[in-house]
């Protein structure tokens, strides 16, 4: 059974009790977590013992994304010291200032640091499941990524991007899309190049096929029953608006 667990939903900052980017992936009782967004590592304990954690993959490194990293590698080294885990974390990583990706990779204690502008080249093969990764336009070098089960496209992810023609092959036939719906209508012209609204999302659930579209990466001013009621009118298959402790069974 593959199953994703939303752990944080927000953009840019979370509201009280709320995180920022993390989805868990349990993949037939492999752990990966997608994202580690401010909040996201703590709500991870919730769901899962990280002892057992096997993968952690981030988009692009805005602090939404990867700032429970930091945590993380507190808990992961206690673990290694006690023994309650034997194997590092494996850590793809995008480019981004050279000062972080320094640090970040200076933690071979506790990661294994795959570089995702290598990654991006090949179907990284894990038996159990296949990654295969996307650029998308955004500030940043930023990756979307596919992930593949028994031959099928269970979910395609978008990370934080601006709309762009190849997001539609890239999310073609996949069973599952989470989009970011970020953007209002009216931002669109500043921020278009970076972020989506919900119409786009929508309009690219609809134009790729895919049967199901979690929403996710709300910015915290925005009202989300307008945002869904956007989203509903370009899309005929199921939508979901991503929250904290929601499950997704991508296959069962
Ligand atoms: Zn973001
Ligand atoms: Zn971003």
């Amino acid at each position: 059974m593959v199953e994703l667990t939303v752990l944080g939903n927000y953009g840019a900052y979370a509201p009280a009790n709320s995180a920022c980017s993390g989805y868990l992936l349990d993949i037939n009782g492999y752990q990966l977590l997608l994202e580690c967004g401010n909040g996201a590592f703590s709500k991870a304990l919730k769901y899962t013992d990280i002892s057992k954690l096997g993968m952690v993959v981030i988009s692009h490194l805005h602090h939404d994304h990867y700032a429970d990293l930091y945590c993380m590698r507190q808990a992961l080294k206690y673990q290694m010291k006690e023994g309650l885990r034997t194997e590092p974390v494996i850590l793809y990583l995008p480019e981004g200032p050279e000062h972080l990706t320094a640090e970040i990779k200076a933690w071979d204690d506790v990661f294994i640091v795959v570089d995702l502008s290598e990654a991006k080249t090949a179907v990284n093969d894990y038996n159990l499941f296949q990654l295969a990764f996307f650029s998308v336009q955004h500030q940043l070098p930023t990756y979307g990524m596919q992930l593949y089960v028994g031959g099928e496209k269970v979910l395609t992810y978008t990370a934080d991007t601006g709309w762009h023609p190849e997001l539609v092959t890239a999310c073609s036939d996949s069973r599952y899309i989470l989009a970011e719906a970020s953007l209002k209508e009216y931002e669109l012209e500043e921020r278009g190049d970076v972020h989506m609204t919900a119409r786009q999302s929508a309009a690219l659930a609809q134009n790729s096929g895919a049967q199901n579209l979690i929403l996710t990466h709300f910015f915290p001013e925005h009202n989300q029953h307008q945002i869904r009621r956007e989203a509903e009118a370009y899309y005929d298959g199921k939508l979901y608006m991503s929250a904290s402790g929601k499950k997704y069974v991508l296959q069962s």
